[in-house]
């Protein structure tokens, strides 16, 4: 019976990252994600309520993603 060779794969950098899509807001100094509304954060030690969108890196992705618009 004939095996099926196997060849090494070399990992592949995914191209479909926040870089590249169009729910990331490039700031400054961070990159935020514009999917979904912001979250509300309770900091329990001061009693402080604030919205912040999650801030993602460009090299992450996640299964909402969407390309870029071009025009
Ligand atoms: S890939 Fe996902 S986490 Fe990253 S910016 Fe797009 S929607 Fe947000």
């Amino acid at each position: 019976m004939a095996t099926r060779s196997r060849s090494k794969q070399e990992p592949v950098e995914p191209t479909e990252t926040c870089k590249q899509c169009r729910f990331a807001l490039f700031l400054k100094e961070s990159i935020e994600c514009r999917r979904n509304p912001p979250q509300v954060i309770y900091e329990g030690s001061t009693g402080f309520v604030e919205h912040r969108f999650p801030e993602v890196e460009v090299t992450l992705w996640c299964g909402e993603f969407r390309p870029k618009l071009t025009s």
